[in-house]
């Protein structure tokens, strides 16, 4: 978890690589779909380009689908979901019907003004139809208001663990996996 522009899916891919688990990055399904036109990419596009949040219905589903295929069978690492309260309801009944369970929460932060300069930065290199300055920012408040107030309840339950996202790639990758050790640690 993190707000835009944290490092998610970077980190995500170099720790799904060594944990030999794929990342399940919710945005990057979106724009693929987007980019293939299918009528899931239809839908989520207009949601996408404003900076709001595809509501859960779509995300849930398409995100159980996700998690059945066998790829995701010996486990995962989910980048960019949940990002709702209703989200996190979805995961948990979807990990109790199948028996699984979340190892850890893992939140990167980076300063706004940082993030921001990040991905104006992105914009001129991905050309991400959502990287562009109103929207990033209304990306920031969304985040803010619907995404960081779910930390909480993964700290009450002992699942999280916050790492600055800021300074180098590769350190921040050592520190995710100092803070994955410490937490299997604390597993009961
Ligand atoms: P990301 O690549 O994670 O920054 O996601 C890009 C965009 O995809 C977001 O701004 C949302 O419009 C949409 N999206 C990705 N993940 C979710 C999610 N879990 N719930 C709702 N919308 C999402």
């Amino acid at each position: 978890m993190g707000p835009p522009g944290a490092g998610k899916g970077t980190q995500a891919t170099r720790l799904a690589d060594a944990l030999s688990v794929p990342a399940i990055s919710t945005g990057d399904i979106f724009r693929s779909n987007v980019a293939a036109g299918t009528p899931l990419g239809v839908q989520a596009q207009r949601y996408m380009n404003a900076g709001e949040y595809v509501p859960d219905s779509v995300t849930d589903a398409m995100l159980e689908a996700r998690l059945d295929e066998p790829e995701a069978a010996n486990g995962w690492l989910l980048d960019g979901y949940p990002r709702t309260v209703g989200q996190v309801a979805a995961l948990e009944a979807v990990l109790e019907a199948r028996s699984h369970r979340l190892n850890a929460v893992l939140v990167l932060t980076v300063d706004e003004e940082e993030l921001v300069q990040r991905l104006a930065k992105r914009a001129l290199t991905e050309g991400r139809a959502d990287d562009t300055e109103e929207v990033i920012r209304r990306r920031q408040e969304v985040y803010r208001a619907q995404t960081a107030p779910l930390l909480e309840s993964y700290e009450k339950r002992g699942l999280l663990t916050t790492v600055p996202g800021s300074g180098p790639v590769a350190k921040v990758t050592e520190s995710l996996f100092e803070a994955l050790s410490l937490s299997a640690t604390r597993q009961p």
